[in-house]
C-alpha cells in the first residue's frame, strides 16, 4: 500500500470502510471511481473506462461523473440496488497540508433514496429493518426517510410471510442481522430486495421519544433501523416522528396474495393502477392524502368503534356538499407537508419549497373555518384538531419573498424588511445601478454622442462603449482603452471604476448575506417540523375523507352497518370496480345473504357467468366498509371481519416458482390454518389444478373442515356439480347459481345469482361464443347428446361418487349431467321477467 500516492492512499483507507458500496470519491468538479468500483459503474452506467496513475507501476482503472450531473449517475446505480457513497471534500483545498480532507457525507441506499425517477408523490417509500421473534414471527420496522412516518408490526407465516409483507408495501431495503441474512438472501435477491447489514458497532443510543410507545419485543428493532439510517444519512433526522405499533387484531388482515387476488392495489396483470380498487377510490387532491389512502387500503380496520367513526365523518361530507366542495379546492392548494417538513429537517429545502409551504399554511384557517361552520359535531372535532400555525406561517410571510426561485444563492429569497443589514446592501446596489443609468445620461450629453452606451461583462466590469463610427468626432481625453472590438471601443473612467467597486462589493455582499440568512431560517424552521407533520397527518385524512364522500355519491354507493354476529346481508351489491368498467352494458346487482346458521355458500355456474366477479365483490365490499367507506350496494349490514382469505385462479406466486396447483394448495393451507370463525374465506374453483378425482375429493374435503372446525363465513364457486349434494349433508352450506339461458342456440349470461344449484352446462355455447370450429362445436354437440342419453347412474351425492370407486371416465361424464344429480330445488326453467328485461338489454 505503500507505494500508492497519499491520496489513492486516502481513497482506500475511506473505501475499506465502504466495501458493499460504489465510492463517489470527489475529485475538483467530478466524483471519480477507482479499481473494481469503476470497471463495474462503467459498465451499469455506460461510461468510459479511463487509468490514473496512483504511483504504482501500472495504471489503475478509474471511471468519473461530473459533479452536477451526478443526480442520475447516482439514481440509476441506486434503483439497481446498489449503494452509493459519497465522499466529499471537508477542507478547502487552499488550507490543506497535503492531501484535501475528505469524508463520507452521506451513503445513499436503494431504501433512503428521497429523489428521483422511483419516487413517486404519492407512495411512500420505506426502508424497513426486520427481526426474528419467537413461533416463526418477525418483528418489522419500517420507515420513509423522506416523510418521517415510522411504524412497526408483527408479521406472522416465516420467512415467506415477511417476504410478501415487504412485496406489500413495495420496500426495497431491508435491514437485517448476518444470520437473518443467510437466510434471506436468495429469495431476496430473486425479488430485488436488497439486504443491508445492521450497524452493531454504532455507540450512541437512539432516542427513547422514537420507540416510547412500543412493546417491548418491538423496541430492538426499531432502533436498529433507526442506527442504520442514521448512520447512512449523517445528518439530521428531527422529523423522523415516533415509531406506531397497532395490534394486529384491530385490523382486517388481508394477506399479501389476497390483496393482489383482490386486485386492491395492484391489478393481476401487473402494470398500471387501472382497474384496482385504488384507481376507483383515489379521487384525494393531495400526495399526502394519496399515500393515506394506500395506507387505509393496506390496513382497513377492525374495531367497530373506528369504523364507525370514519362512516359517520363521511356520512357528514356527504351531507355538506358544499362544504365538500370548498373543502377540495383548499385542498388543492396545499403541497406535500410531510415531504416539505423532510427537506427542512435534512437542510436541502430551497427556497421554492418554503413558498410552498407558507402557500400551505395559508389554507389553513379556511380549512378549519369550513370545518367548524358545518353545523356537523364529526367535522367541527376535525377542524378543532387543527393546528393553523399561524405563527409559522407569519414568520415566513416575513422573511421570504412572493415569488422566490428555485436556486438560493442567486438572491431574491429573503423579502425586503426582514434584515436591516441585507436592505442596505441592496440599496447600495440598486443605487448604484441607478448612478451608472444617469452616469450614461451625462456622458451622451457631454460627447454628443447618442448610442453611447454603458455595459457590464465579468471580465472587464463596466465599460463606456463607443461605435467606431462615433470616435473621430469625439473627445475621449478622460477615456481610458479597454478593449476593442470590431465596430466598437471600450473604455473606463476613474469615476466608473470606483463606483463599480462599490456596487459589486455591495451585490457580493448581499448575495452572501442572503444566503447566510436563508440557512439561519432553514434552522430556525426545524422546531416546528412536527407541528407541520402533525398538520399533514390531519389534512391527509381529510383528502381521504373526501375522496370517499365523493366516490360514495359518484358511484351510489350506501352506508354499511355493523352488529355483532357474523351474519352478513347484502342486498344489490355491486362490483365497483367491473361496474365501471363495463360500457354501455348495465351491472346486474346480487345479494349475498349468509345467516348465522347457513354461512357458507357454494356458487356453480357456467364459466364467465360471474362467480368470481361475485365472490370478490363481497370481499371488496367487506373491505370498503371496514376502511370507513360507503359500499356499492342497496343495503349492507355485515359482522367485523378480522381475516379476508381468498384462493381465486390465475394469480401467479411471486415467492418461488411453483406449480399453479402447489400455489392453490399453498394459499388453501393458509386459509385454513389461520382463519377464525370471524373471517371471510372465497375460494374459487378449488382442486382445478390436478386431476377430477383428486381436486373434488379435495375440494370436498375442504368444505367439511371449514364447516365443522373454523366456521368462517366463506363462499366456494366450484364447476364439480356434485358438489352441490353436499348441501344435504353440511347443515351451514347453501347452493347459489349464477344463472344463464339460451337464446337462439347461444348462451346469454344473466349475472344474477339464485338460490339452488345450476341446472345446465353451457360449456358448448360458450366454446361456440369463443368462435371455435363450427366442426368442433357440433361434434360436441352430438357427443354430449350420447353422454345424456346414457344414464350412468351418477345421480347419488357426490360423496358417495367420490368414496365409491368410480373410474375417472364416468367422473368426467357425469360432469354433463348435472340435472340428473341435483334436481334443482327452484331452477327457473322459464325466464322470469327480470331476466327478460336484462336479456333485452344485453342484446343492445
Ligand atoms: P366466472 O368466474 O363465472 O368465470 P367472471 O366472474 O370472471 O365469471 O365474470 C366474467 C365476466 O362477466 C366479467 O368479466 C364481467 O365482465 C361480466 N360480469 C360478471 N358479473 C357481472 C354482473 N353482475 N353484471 C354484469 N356483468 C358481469
Amino acid at each position: 500500500m505503500t507505494t500508492y500516492t497519499p491520496m489513492m492512499q486516502q481513497y482506500l483507507s475511506i473505501k475499506s470502510d465502504y466495501e458493499d458500496a460504489f465510492l463517489f470519491y470527489r475529485l475538483g468538479d467530478f466524483y471519480e471511481m477507482f479499481f473494481e468500483d469503476a470497471i463495474k459503474a462503467s459498465q451499469i452506467l455506460e461510461i468510459t473506462l479511463t487509468g490514473r496513475d496512483a504511483g504504482t507501476k501500472e495504471r489503475i482503472p478509474m471511471c468519473g461523473v461530473p459533479f452536477h450531473s451526478a443526480k442520475g449517475y447516482i439514481e440509476t446505480l441506486v434503483s439497481k440496488g446498489h449503494k452509493v457513497a459519497i465522499c466529499e471534500q471537508t477542507e478547502s483545498p487552499k488550507q490543506a497540508k497535503g492531501v484535501v480532507r475528505r469524508e463520507v457525507v452521506q451513503l445513499i441506499t436503494p431504501g433512503t433514496i428521497m429523489e428521483g425517477k422511483t419516487i413517486d408523490g404519492k407512495s411512500n417509500h420505506f426502508i424497513a429493518c426486520a427481526e426474528e421473534l419467537s413461533n416463526n414471527s418477525f418483528a418489522l420496522a419500517y420507515l420513509d426517510v423522506s416523510t418521517g412516518e415510522a411504524a412497526t408490526t408483527v408479521v406472522e407465516g416465516g420467512t415467506k410471510g415477511l417476504l410478501q409483507q415487504l412485496l406489500t408495501f413495495s420496500i426495497r431495503e431491508l435491514v437485517v442481522t448476518e444470520q437473518l441474512q443467510l437466510l434471506l438472501a436468495e429469495q431476496a435477491s430473486s425479488l430485488g430486495i436488497v439486504l443491508s447489514l445492521e450497524q452493531e458497532e454504532m455507540a450512541e443510543e437512539p432516542s427513547a421519544k422514537y420507540i416510547s410507545k412500543l412493546p417491548g419485543e418491538l423496541k430492538g428493532v426499531a432502533k436498529s433501523l433507526l442506527r442504520y439510517v442514521e448512520r447512512t444519512q449523517m445528518r439530521n433526522l428531527s422529523h423522523i416522528q415516533p415509531f406506531t405499533y397497532t395490534e394486529t387484531k384491530q385490523l382486517l388482515r388481508i394477506d399479501t396474495n389476497s390483496k393482489r387476488n383482490l386486485e386492491l392495489l395492484e391489478s393481476i396483470r401487473g402494470g398500471d393502477q387501472k382497474g384496482t380498487l385504488l384507481w376507483l377510490l383515489d379521487e384525494t387532491v393531495t400526495a399526502m392524502g394519496g399515500r393515506k389512502l394506500k395506507q387505509w387500503l393496506h390496513q382497513p380496520l377492525a374495531t367497530r368503534s373506528a369504523i364507525e367513526n370514519r362512516l359517520s365523518i363521511v356520512t357528514d361530507l356527504l351531507d355538506e356538499f358544499f362544504v365538500r366542495n370548498e373543502l377540495k379546492e383548499l385542498l388543492k392548494n396545499v403541497y406535500d407537508l410531510e415531504r416539505l417538513a423532510g427537506r427542512v429537517a435534512f437542510g436541502n429545502v430551497g427556497g421554492r419549497d418554503l413558498a410552498q409551504l407558507r402557500e400551505s399554511l395559508r389554507q389553513v384557517p379556511s380549512i378549519k373555518q369550513q370545518l367548524m361552520n358545518a353545523g356537523k359535531p364529526t367535522l367541527a372535532r376535525l377542524g378543532e384538531k387543527l393546528d393553523e400555525c399561524g405563527d409559522i406561517e407569519a414568520f415566513l410571510s416575513k422573511a421570504i419573498t412572493d415569488n422566490p426561485p428555485i436556486a438560493i444563492k442567486e438572491g431574491d429569497v429573503i423579502r425586503e424588511g426582514y434584515n436591516d443589514k441585507l436592505d442596505e446592501l441592496r440599496f447600495a446596489s440598486r443605487n448604484g445601478k441607478d448612478w451608472i443609468a444617469q452616469l450614461e445620461q451625462k456622458e451622451r450629453e457631454l460627447t454628443g454622442i447618442k448610442n453611447l452606451k454603458i455595459g457590464y461583462n465579468r471580465i472587464f466590469g463596466y465599460y463606456i462603449e463607443i461605435t467606431k463610427s462615433n470616435i473621430a468626432n469625439a473627445d475621449l481625453s478622460r477615456y481610458e482603452r479597454k478593449q476593442t472590438l470590431a465596430n466598437a471601443e471600450r473604455y473606463i473612467t476613474e469615476e466608473l471604476k470606483e463606483k463599480e467597486a462599490i456596487i459589486l462589493n455591495a451585490e457580493e455582499q448581499s448575495l452572501a448575506l442572503e444566503y447566510d440568512l436563508f440557512v439561519q431560517l432553514r434552522d430556525q424552521l426545524k422546531v416546528f417540523i412536527p407541528r407541520v407533520q402533525a398538520l399533514a397527518a390531519e389534512i391527509s385524512e381529510l383528502d381521504v375523507y373526501i375522496s370517499f364522500a365523493v366516490v360514495s355519491e359518484k358511484y351510489r354507493f350506501v352506508k354499511p352497518s355493523f352488529h355483532e354476529s357474523r351474519a352478513l346481508k347484502i342486498v344489490g351489491g355491486r362490483h365497483p370496480v367491473v361496474e365501471k368498467m363495463l360500457n354501455k352494458q348495465m351491472y346486474v346487482p346480487n345479494d349475498c345473504v349468509l345467516p348465522n346458521e347457513k354461512n357458507m355458500m357454494l356458487i356453480t355456474g357456467p364459466n364467465m357467468s360471474g362467480k368470481s366477479t361475485y365472490m370478490r365483490q363481497v370481499a371488496l365490499i367487506v373491505v370498503l366498509a371496514q376502511m370507513g367507506c360507503y359500499v356499492p350496494a342497496d343495503e349492507a349490514v355485515l359482522p367485523i371481519t378480522d381475516q379476508i382469505f381468498t384462493r381465486i385462479g390465475a394469480a401467479d406466486d411471486l415467492v418461488a416458482g411453483q406449480s399453479t396447483f402447489m400455489v392453490e394448495m399453498l394459499e388453501s393451507q393458509n386459509a385454513i390454518t389461520n382463519a377464525t370463525e370471524k373471517s371471510l374465506l372465497l375460494f374459487d374453483e378449488i382442486g382445478r389444478g390436478t386431476s377430477t378425482y383428486d381436486g373434488m375429493a379435495l375440494a370436498q374435503s375442504m368444505m367439511e373442515y371449514i364447516h365443522d372446525k373454523i366456521g368462517a363465513n366463506t363462499l366456494f364457486s366450484t364447476h364439480y356439480h356434485e358438489l352441490t349434494a353436499l348441501e344435504q349433508q353440511l347443515a351451514r352450506l347453501q347452493n347459489v347459481h349464477v344463472s344463464a339461458t339460451e337464446k337462439d342456440g347461444k348462451v346469454v349470461f344473466l349475472h344474477k345469482v339464485r338460490q339452488g344449484a345450476a341446472d345446465k352446462s353451457y360449456g358448448v355455447h360458450v366454446a361456440s361464443l369463443a368462435e371455435m370450429p363450427e366442426e368442433i362445436i357440433n361434434r360436441a354437440r352430438v357427443l354430449l347428446e350420447q353422454f345424456e342419453a346414457k344414464d350412468l347412474g351418477a345421480s347419488s351425492v357426490a360423496a358417495s361418487v367420490i368414496n365409491e370407486a368410480a373410474t375417472d371416465d364416468e367422473l368426467q361424464l357425469s360432469l354433463f349431467e348435472e340435472e340428473a344429480i341435483i334436481p334443482p330445488a327452484d331452477s327457473d326453467k322459464k325466464l322470469s321477467e327480470i331476466e327478460v328485461e336484462v336479456l333485452e338489454r344485453l342484446e343492445k
